[in-house]
């Protein structure tokens, strides 16, 4: 079919689309405003597939294991803030819940989008344009404008820029963003962050989120919960803290703003209090906390 096709940016959203699509249409463009791929704010977090999502990575010839270095997540561990103690344990979760790194997630998705065609029906790949903000969409003729003025047309295009999508403006005129009211710190580290921690301390995050721990945790006080979980088979982990907006110096939209690390430990004295799971090992060394 002679169908061309612009992705408007390279997220998981678009980079989805291109993939399901490359083998039915004539030429997919992705128009990705970030610079660098491998910087995208967006990459450096974990992500949980769940079986809907793996069933449609192994519909594009993803292998989660093999392409995307998932680690097979047993089960939920909901811990008690105040003493880290197993309150619940929800699982055994179906074989194909897993836990990713979002960077090698993109990866993989962007070599089956723009790599060679590796199925046989002699798809073109999709093409990937970085730094290529787009900053208008005429709807009635499929043109897309750039803000360094280049533009691209097509017969379909597809929104996947996010939350503040320019193309759902242009379609629907609806630009209405409702912030959660939650702030998150997010941060990654591997094995050897925690290397140099006593041996009853390395034990303990070895026993939570250690390459042979395949549970996903969440320590929860209502308001505040922290998520961890292994999420790469190199043993990265991954962890976030959420809490609501009102106890952050400065909340943005971004993936990524200016943060310090005194900031989740001085309001969040609760962390401390954790004596069976952080106290130790924050008196070590307060990156095991939050991180990279
Ligand atoms: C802190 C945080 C933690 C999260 N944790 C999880 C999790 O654990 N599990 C999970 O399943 N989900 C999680 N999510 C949600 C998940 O990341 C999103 O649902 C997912 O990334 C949405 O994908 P997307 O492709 O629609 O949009 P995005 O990932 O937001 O990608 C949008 C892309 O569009 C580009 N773009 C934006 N505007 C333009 C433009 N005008 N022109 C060109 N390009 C543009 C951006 O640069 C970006 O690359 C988390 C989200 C956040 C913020």
């Amino acid at each position: 079919m002679t169908l061309r096709v612009t992705c408007v940016s390279a997220g998981i959203a678009s980079l989805s689309a291109a993939v399901a699509l490359r083998k039915h249409v004539s030429s997919i463009i992705l128009l990705e405003a970030a610079g660098n791929i491998e910087q995208m704010d967006v990459r450096a977090a974990g992500l949980t597939l769940l079986p809907c999502g793996t069933k449609v990575l192994q519909k594009f010839g993803v292998d989660p294991i093999r392409d995307v270095q998932a680690v097979r997540v047993q089960s939920i561990l909901e811990l008690d803030w105040k003493d880290g103690f197993l309150r619940r344990e929800t699982g055994p979760l179906p074989p194909t819940c897993f836990t990713a790194h979002l960077g090698a997630l993109f990866d993989a998705l962007v070599k089956k989008a723009t790599g060679a065609d590796d199925d046989g029906h002699g798809s073109p790949p999709a093409q990937l344009f970085l730094g290529k903000k787009v900053v208008d969409v005429d709807v009635a003729s499929g043109k897309v404008t750039t803000e360094d003025g280049s533009m691209y047309e097509s017969d379909l295009v597809i929104g996947g820029d996010g939350v503040r999508s320019t193309i759902r403006r242009a379609i629907v005129k609806e630009a209405i963003v409702q912030p959660s009211g939650l702030s998150v710190y997010r941060w990654t580290m591997r094995p050897s962050d925690w290397a140099h921690l006593p041996q009853y301390a390395k034990a303990r995050i070895d026993d939570l989120v250690g390459p042979e721990n395949n549970h996903a945790n969440v320590i929860d006080a209502g308001e505040k919960r922290i998520v961890t979980y292994g999420c790469h088979e190199s043993g990265l982990v991954t962890g976030a803290l959420l809490f609501s907006d009102y106890e952050a110096p400065r909340t943005t939209e971004d993936w990524a703003s200016a943060g310090s690390l005194a900031h989740p430990l001085l309001h969040h004295s609760a962390l401390l209090q954790l004596e069976y799971l952080w106290e130790r090992v924050y008196g070590e060394g307060s990156q095991v906390v939050v991180g990279k």
